[in-house]
Protein backbone atom coordinates (compact mmCIF):
# COMPACT_ATOMS: atom_id res chain seq x y z
CA UNK A 1 0.00 0.00 0.00
CA UNK A 2 0.80 3.80 -0.75
CA UNK A 3 0.33 5.85 1.75
CA UNK A 4 0.88 9.63 1.00
CA UNK A 5 0.16 12.77 3.16
CA UNK A 6 0.08 16.06 2.34
CA UNK A 7 1.04 18.16 4.84
CA UNK A 8 3.17 21.76 5.85
CA UNK A 9 4.93 20.15 8.40
CA UNK A 10 6.82 17.01 6.76
CA UNK A 11 9.16 16.70 9.71
CA UNK A 12 6.54 16.16 12.07
CA UNK A 13 5.83 12.71 9.98
CA UNK A 14 9.07 11.40 9.84
CA UNK A 15 9.66 10.35 13.59
CA UNK A 16 6.53 8.07 13.33
CA UNK A 17 6.81 6.44 10.18
CA UNK A 18 10.41 5.28 11.24
CA UNK A 19 9.50 4.10 14.52
CA UNK A 20 7.79 0.42 15.30
CA UNK A 21 4.89 -1.28 13.30
CA UNK A 22 4.64 1.47 10.74
CA UNK A 23 8.47 1.03 9.87
CA UNK A 24 8.28 -2.90 10.28
CA UNK A 25 5.67 -2.25 7.17
CA UNK A 26 8.26 -0.36 5.29
CA UNK A 27 10.87 -2.34 5.79
CA UNK A 28 9.09 -5.59 4.77
CA UNK A 29 7.28 -3.96 1.65
CA UNK A 30 4.28 -3.92 2.65
CA UNK A 31 3.58 -0.16 3.30
CA UNK A 32 5.48 2.55 1.11
CA UNK A 33 4.72 6.19 2.44
CA UNK A 34 5.45 9.19 0.76
CA UNK A 35 5.29 12.92 2.25
CA UNK A 36 5.01 15.71 0.18
CA UNK A 37 5.57 19.27 1.55
CA UNK A 38 2.27 21.35 0.84
CA UNK A 39 5.38 24.39 0.60
CA UNK A 40 6.82 23.10 -2.73
CA UNK A 41 2.78 23.70 -4.46
CA UNK A 42 2.99 27.41 -2.62
CA UNK A 43 1.85 30.37 -5.16
CA UNK A 44 4.53 32.47 -4.43
CA UNK A 45 8.57 32.40 -3.91
CA UNK A 46 7.63 32.97 -0.55
CA UNK A 47 6.15 29.62 0.28
CA UNK A 48 2.36 31.07 0.90
CA UNK A 49 0.03 28.10 1.18
CA UNK A 50 -2.44 29.57 3.83
CA UNK A 51 -4.40 32.80 3.16
CA UNK A 52 -6.80 35.07 5.37
CA UNK A 53 -10.42 33.45 4.98
CA UNK A 54 -13.00 35.52 3.21
CA UNK A 55 -15.60 37.36 5.14
CA UNK A 56 -12.82 38.20 7.58
CA UNK A 57 -12.37 36.83 11.32
CA UNK A 58 -9.75 34.87 13.06
CA UNK A 59 -7.36 32.20 11.39
CA UNK A 60 -6.01 31.45 8.45
CA UNK A 61 -7.56 29.07 5.44
CA UNK A 62 -5.26 26.29 3.30
CA UNK A 63 -5.47 27.69 0.08
CA UNK A 64 -7.40 25.71 -2.89
CA UNK A 65 -4.64 25.54 -5.40
CA UNK A 66 -1.52 24.43 -3.40
CA UNK A 67 -3.89 21.88 -1.59
CA UNK A 68 -5.50 20.71 -5.51
CA UNK A 69 -2.16 20.42 -6.93
CA UNK A 70 -0.50 18.46 -4.20
CA UNK A 71 -3.18 15.81 -4.21
CA UNK A 72 -2.47 15.72 -7.91
CA UNK A 73 0.84 15.34 -7.84
CA UNK A 74 0.60 11.84 -5.75
CA UNK A 75 -2.84 10.95 -7.58
CA UNK A 76 -3.45 10.83 -11.37
CA UNK A 77 -6.08 11.36 -13.20
CA UNK A 78 -7.19 7.56 -13.68
CA UNK A 79 -6.61 7.09 -10.81
CA UNK A 80 -9.60 9.50 -9.61
CA UNK A 81 -12.16 7.12 -9.08
CA UNK A 82 -10.20 4.65 -7.01
CA UNK A 83 -7.70 6.44 -4.69
CA UNK A 84 -9.31 7.73 -1.26
CA UNK A 85 -8.10 11.46 -0.84
CA UNK A 86 -9.20 11.55 2.89
CA UNK A 87 -9.28 14.82 4.53
CA UNK A 88 -8.65 14.55 8.07
CA UNK A 89 -11.42 17.16 9.36
CA UNK A 90 -13.30 16.79 12.79
CA UNK A 91 -16.49 17.15 10.38
CA UNK A 92 -15.69 14.12 8.48
CA UNK A 93 -17.52 10.25 10.04
CA UNK A 94 -15.73 8.82 13.16
CA UNK A 95 -13.15 6.64 12.90
CA UNK A 96 -12.98 2.98 14.05
CA UNK A 97 -11.77 -0.34 13.87
CA UNK A 98 -14.47 -1.10 10.62
CA UNK A 99 -13.05 2.20 8.84
CA UNK A 100 -9.54 0.85 9.40
CA UNK A 101 -10.25 -2.53 7.76
CA UNK A 102 -12.50 -0.94 4.76
CA UNK A 103 -8.91 1.08 3.66
CA UNK A 104 -7.04 -1.64 4.21
CA UNK A 105 -8.16 -2.63 0.77
CA UNK A 106 -6.82 -0.13 -1.08
CA UNK A 107 -3.48 -0.05 -2.49
CA UNK A 108 -3.10 3.68 -2.08
CA UNK A 109 -4.37 6.10 -0.10
CA UNK A 110 -3.84 10.16 0.63
CA UNK A 111 -4.34 12.14 3.56
CA UNK A 112 -4.81 15.80 3.34
CA UNK A 113 -3.56 17.35 6.78
CA UNK A 114 -5.40 20.65 7.15
CA UNK A 115 -3.89 23.55 9.72
CA UNK A 116 -5.14 26.70 11.16
CA UNK A 117 -9.10 27.21 10.00
CA UNK A 118 -9.27 24.18 7.58
CA UNK A 119 -9.11 23.98 4.04
CA UNK A 120 -10.72 26.58 1.71
CA UNK A 121 -14.25 24.44 0.63
CA UNK A 122 -13.57 23.92 -2.61
CA UNK A 123 -10.89 21.51 -2.18
CA UNK A 124 -13.61 19.04 -1.00
CA UNK A 125 -15.85 19.77 -4.26
CA UNK A 126 -12.36 19.33 -6.52
CA UNK A 127 -10.16 16.51 -5.09
CA UNK A 128 -11.52 15.04 -1.71
CA UNK A 129 -13.08 11.63 -1.74
CA UNK A 130 -13.70 11.36 1.65
CA UNK A 131 -13.65 13.03 5.48
CA UNK A 132 -12.67 11.31 8.61
CA UNK A 133 -12.86 12.88 12.25
CA UNK A 134 -10.51 10.95 14.72
CA UNK A 135 -13.08 12.11 17.42
CA UNK A 136 -15.01 14.74 18.65
CA UNK A 137 -12.12 17.31 19.56
CA UNK A 138 -9.93 19.57 18.10
CA UNK A 139 -6.26 19.69 17.19
CA UNK A 140 -4.10 22.00 15.57
CA UNK A 141 -3.37 19.53 12.66
CA UNK A 142 -4.25 17.18 10.41
CA UNK A 143 -1.14 15.07 10.78
CA UNK A 144 -1.39 13.09 14.11
CA UNK A 145 -4.97 12.26 13.09
CA UNK A 146 -3.35 10.89 9.68
CA UNK A 147 -0.80 9.25 11.57
CA UNK A 148 -3.62 7.41 14.01
CA UNK A 149 -5.16 6.24 11.21
CA UNK A 150 -2.05 4.99 8.70
CA UNK A 151 -0.84 2.86 11.99
CA UNK A 152 -4.60 1.36 12.82
CA UNK A 153 -4.60 0.55 8.85
CA UNK A 154 -1.39 -0.86 8.66
CA UNK A 155 -2.40 -3.66 10.85
CA UNK A 156 -4.73 -5.25 8.70
CA UNK A 157 -1.59 -5.38 5.62
CA UNK A 158 -0.55 -8.75 4.83
CA UNK A 159 2.21 -10.19 7.05
CA UNK A 160 2.99 -7.05 8.87
CA UNK A 161 1.76 -8.17 12.19
CA UNK A 162 4.33 -11.22 12.93
CA UNK A 163 1.33 -13.23 14.86
CA UNK A 164 -1.94 -11.93 13.58
CA UNK A 165 -3.51 -14.52 16.22
CA UNK A 166 -2.26 -11.25 18.27
CA UNK A 167 -3.98 -8.51 16.81
CA UNK A 168 -7.23 -10.62 16.07
CA UNK A 169 -7.61 -10.94 20.21
CA UNK A 170 -7.27 -7.02 20.46
CA UNK A 171 -10.49 -5.08 21.33
CA UNK A 172 -12.74 -4.29 18.91
CA UNK A 173 -10.79 -6.73 16.24
CA UNK A 174 -11.60 -10.11 14.85
CA UNK A 175 -14.81 -11.78 15.95
CA UNK A 176 -14.57 -9.93 19.06
CA UNK A 177 -16.36 -6.32 17.86
CA UNK A 178 -17.76 -5.50 20.96
CA UNK A 179 -15.67 -6.88 23.57
CA UNK A 180 -12.37 -5.25 25.39
CA UNK A 181 -9.25 -7.54 25.02
CA UNK A 182 -8.57 -9.51 28.14
CA UNK A 183 -6.25 -8.71 30.98
CA UNK A 184 -2.72 -9.49 30.78
CA UNK A 185 0.09 -10.31 33.35
CA UNK A 186 3.66 -10.72 33.13
CA UNK A 187 6.79 -11.82 35.32
CA UNK A 188 6.76 -11.13 38.11
CA UNK A 189 4.38 -14.07 39.73
CA UNK A 190 3.97 -11.60 42.63
CA UNK A 191 4.26 -8.00 42.93
CA UNK A 192 3.43 -5.80 45.99
CA UNK A 193 0.93 -8.31 47.23
CA UNK A 194 -0.66 -8.89 43.72
CA UNK A 195 -0.24 -12.40 42.33
CA UNK A 196 -0.78 -13.17 39.04
CA UNK A 197 -4.80 -15.59 38.75
CA UNK A 198 -3.04 -19.12 39.56
CA UNK A 199 -4.91 -20.54 35.92
CA UNK A 200 -2.61 -18.26 34.22
CA UNK A 201 0.25 -20.08 35.31
CA UNK A 202 -1.72 -23.35 35.07
CA UNK A 203 -0.37 -24.57 31.64
CA UNK A 204 -4.35 -25.44 30.92
CA UNK A 205 -4.88 -23.92 27.24
CA UNK A 206 -8.27 -24.47 26.99
CA UNK A 207 -8.49 -23.29 31.09
CA UNK A 208 -6.86 -19.97 30.18
CA UNK A 209 -8.65 -19.50 27.09
CA UNK A 210 -12.02 -19.57 29.12
CA UNK A 211 -10.17 -17.04 31.78
CA UNK A 212 -9.70 -14.96 29.01
CA UNK A 213 -13.03 -15.03 27.85
CA UNK A 214 -14.43 -13.89 31.52
CA UNK A 215 -11.65 -11.42 31.76
CA UNK A 216 -12.85 -9.59 27.88
CA UNK A 217 -16.48 -9.43 29.08
CA UNK A 218 -15.84 -8.64 32.93
CA UNK A 219 -13.86 -5.43 31.46
CA UNK A 220 -16.34 -4.50 28.75
CA UNK A 221 -19.38 -4.43 31.47
CA UNK A 222 -16.98 -2.25 33.62
CA UNK A 223 -15.33 -0.10 31.67
CA UNK A 224 -17.08 -0.33 28.24
CA UNK A 225 -20.83 -1.35 28.76
CA UNK A 226 -22.16 0.72 25.82
CA UNK A 227 -20.24 -1.59 23.72
CA UNK A 228 -22.43 -4.64 24.48
CA UNK A 229 -25.57 -2.84 24.03
CA UNK A 230 -25.23 -3.28 19.86
CA UNK A 231 -23.82 -6.69 20.30
CA UNK A 232 -25.65 -9.92 20.59
CA UNK A 233 -25.19 -10.03 24.43
CA UNK A 234 -27.71 -7.43 24.07
CA UNK A 235 -27.54 -4.60 26.25
CA UNK A 236 -25.97 -4.40 29.93
CA UNK A 237 -28.32 -4.43 33.04
CA UNK A 238 -27.89 -1.76 35.50
N1 LIG B 1 -12.00 25.05 12.12
C1 LIG B 1 -12.00 23.62 12.06
C2 LIG B 1 -10.86 23.01 12.87
C3 LIG B 1 -9.52 23.27 12.33
S1 LIG B 1 -8.30 22.44 13.24
C4 LIG B 1 -13.29 23.10 12.65
O1 LIG B 1 -13.71 23.61 13.67
O2 LIG B 1 -13.84 22.14 12.12
C5 LIG B 1 -7.02 22.29 12.02
C6 LIG B 1 -6.93 20.98 11.30
O3 LIG B 1 -6.67 19.93 12.22
C7 LIG B 1 -8.18 20.54 10.56
O4 LIG B 1 -8.25 21.12 9.30
C8 LIG B 1 -7.99 19.03 10.48
O5 LIG B 1 -7.18 18.66 9.39
C9 LIG B 1 -7.23 18.72 11.76
N2 LIG B 1 -8.09 18.19 12.83
C10 LIG B 1 -8.42 18.81 13.99
N3 LIG B 1 -9.20 18.04 14.76
C11 LIG B 1 -9.38 16.88 14.10
C12 LIG B 1 -10.09 15.68 14.37
N4 LIG B 1 -10.80 15.53 15.49
N5 LIG B 1 -10.05 14.69 13.45
C13 LIG B 1 -9.35 14.84 12.30
N6 LIG B 1 -8.67 15.96 11.99
C14 LIG B 1 -8.66 16.98 12.86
Amino acid sequence: MEICFITIFPGMMSGPLASGILDIAAKKGAADYKVVDLRDFAVDKHGSVDDYPYGGGPGMVLIAPSVVEAVESVRSPEEAGEVPVILMSPAGRRFDQSVAMELARHEKIVFVCGRYKGVDARVDELVITDTISIGDYILSGGELPALVVADTVIRYLPGVIGDERSRDTDSFSGEREFLLDAAYYTRPPEYRGLKVPEILQSGNHAKIDEWREESALERTKRLRPDLLDDSEEGPVQP
